[in-house]
């Protein structure tokens, strides 16, 4: 007999929309942490676990391994807002007479010309008081 309706048994086995309300694809509970090496290497470590409880545990852990080896938190410093001398407009290279722009690297910034040389170099100006 042939009383086959919709009742699929094995045909279908994905639900649809029945289970996994939250697709588990990317853990729920993640920490990111920046650190530098003994040798002053920055990474980035992520931390995913499937409860909060859990990264911290393993935070905590990572913390006293990396405090154990020498390793030290990378300061995420925020780009110093308004200190000396930084009121918005950038000094003018007296080469170019053009405004220079702001570069930063490995924490430090400095004012940069954007113009080359005749002989095809980077302009090496750099305004004296402003660091
Ligand atoms: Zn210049």
């Amino acid at each position: 007999m042939t009383t086959n309706t919709a009742n699929s048994t094995n045909g279908t086995t994905a639900p649809t929309g029945a289970a996994a309300p939250f697709g588990f694809t990317e853990a729920p509970a993640s920490i990111n942490v920046r650190v530098l090496s003994p040798a002053g290497f920055d990474y980035q470590l992520t931390m995913r676990a499937s409860r909060v409880g859990d990264v911290l545990n393993q935070a905590q852990e990572l913390e006293r391994w990396l405090l154990k080896h020498d390793w030290t938190p990378a300061a995420s410093r925020p780009a110093a807002p308004s200190t000396t001398a930084t009121t918005g407009e950038p000094p003018i290279c007296p080469y170019h007479n053009k405004p220079m722009t702001r570069r930063s690297r490995d924490g430090r910034s400095w004012w940069s010309c954007n113009e080359k040389l005749s002989n095809g170099e980077w302009c090496q100006y750099r305004p004296k008081d402003r660091a």
